[in-house]
């Protein structure tokens, strides 16, 4: 079985040694657990948060354990009534080949991700259900007003787009790079998307926005929240998912202190920001993500982009040019055959 562990944890942004790679044995199967075998990995920005130990909402990764991650699945062996050899499954199963769960964690396939399974990583599973609630009980956008969201090309910023048009509202994306902004246009449906690598993204927000901003999906937080703040309309939303431009970070920005710029305009437009943690504060309502996202899914009303790597082994190199941006889509590595 290989798999790979946490070697050592990062200062600022991972390299490769903090990852090791290794060959282990499987312990034996008990009354209630699967043998599974991996077939997709997910690769996400929490991740990051994991290899370190700072105070969190997850406790983190120890050293030498595999690294943390969900998975879709083929199940090997069941001692579990409920699953049999074969079952697609989805878990969070970690980055290996092989691995020993308790059935009760496992969760089957069904629908849509039958015929798609790494969709069960993405749009159909826990990134799709994170845009869902964020936008539609946070948000709550209504029809005819302004949307922004970055990281617009991603699982989550590309679902918060196409839900937002989908509520009848004016959605522009920011990405990074003239092709993913293109795409999100072109291929998701925004009516407008800057990239926030060019200058003055600031300038080219406010054309965008001629109506100010009622609802802002924060994923990445930084340079992007400081063009937005100053554009934000009076009431209005945002439900903060991410602040993936800081998860490499070592400490505070250097520069102005800004805290009560961000907490004046709170007070005078009364703002209403909301972080949440999708399944510790929606998991009960799964089933409503799931019975609506397919209703849609199927009406062929959702477009979604992957980026499938191949290899269990590019897992660490793939991680470290997410936190970059150099992924384009949903970040998946294939570690077995379907
Ligand atoms: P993505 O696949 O979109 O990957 C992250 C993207 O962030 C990169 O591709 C890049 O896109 C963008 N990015 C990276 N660095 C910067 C930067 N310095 N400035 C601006 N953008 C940057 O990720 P996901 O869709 O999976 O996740 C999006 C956000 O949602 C993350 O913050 C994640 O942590 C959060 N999340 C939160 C959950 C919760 O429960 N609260 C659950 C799931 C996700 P680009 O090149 O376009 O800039």
């Amino acid at each position: 079985n290989r798999r790979i562990v946490l070697a050592s944890r990062p200062k600022g942004a991972p390299v490769a040694e903090n990852f090791r790679h290794e060959e282990s044995s499987l312990p034996a199967l008990a009354d209630g657990q699967l043998l599974l075998r991996t077939v997709y990995l997910s690769l996400d920005p929490y991740m990051r948060g994991r290899m370190s130990d700072a105070p969190s909402y997850a406790p983190p990764v120890a050293l030498d354990a595999v690294m943390t991650g969900g998975a879709v699945s083929r199940v090997v062996e069941s001692k579990d009534a409920n699953f049999k050899a074969g079952d697609w499954v989805v878990a969070s199963s970690g980055w290996q080949d092989y691995a020993t769960i308790d059935a009760k964690l496992v969760k089957k396939l069904e629908g849509a991700a039958l015929e798609h399974p790494s969709l069960a990583l993405g749009v159909l599973g826990m990134p799709g259900f994170t845009a869902f609630m964020g936008l539609l009980d946070i948000g709550e956008p209504k029809p005819g007003e302004t949307v922004v969201v970055a990281a617009a090309t991603g699982p989550v910023g590309s679902l918060v787009g196409q839900i937002a048009k989908i509520k009848g509202c004016k959605v522009v994306g920011i990405a990074g790079g003239e092709e993913k902004c293109r795409y999100a246009v072109e291929h998701f449906g925004f009516d407008e998307c800057l990239d926030h690598r060019e200058a003055h993204l600031d300038k080219r927000l406010q054309e965008a926005c001629p109506r100010g901003i009622d609802v802002y999906f924060e994923n990445v937080g930084g340079a992007v929240f400081d063009a937005v703040l100053p554009l934000l309309n009076t009431k209005a939303r945002v439900p903060l998912c991410g602040v993936v431009s800081q998860y490499n970070a070592q400490g505070l920005p250097k520069g102005e202190d800004r805290l009560t710029l961000l907490t004046s305009t709170i007070l005078k437009k009364r703002l209403r920001i909301q972080g949440f943690i999708i399944f510790d504060d929606y998991g009960h309502r799964y089933p409503e993500f799931a019975k609506q996202m397919s209703e849609w899914f199927s009406a062929d009303k959702i477009k979604f982009r992957e980026q499938i790597v191949q290899g269990l082994e590019n897992a660490p190199e793939s991680l470290i040019g997410l936190l970059e941006g150099k992924n384009f889509g949903k970040l998946v590595i294939q570690v077995g055959k379907e």
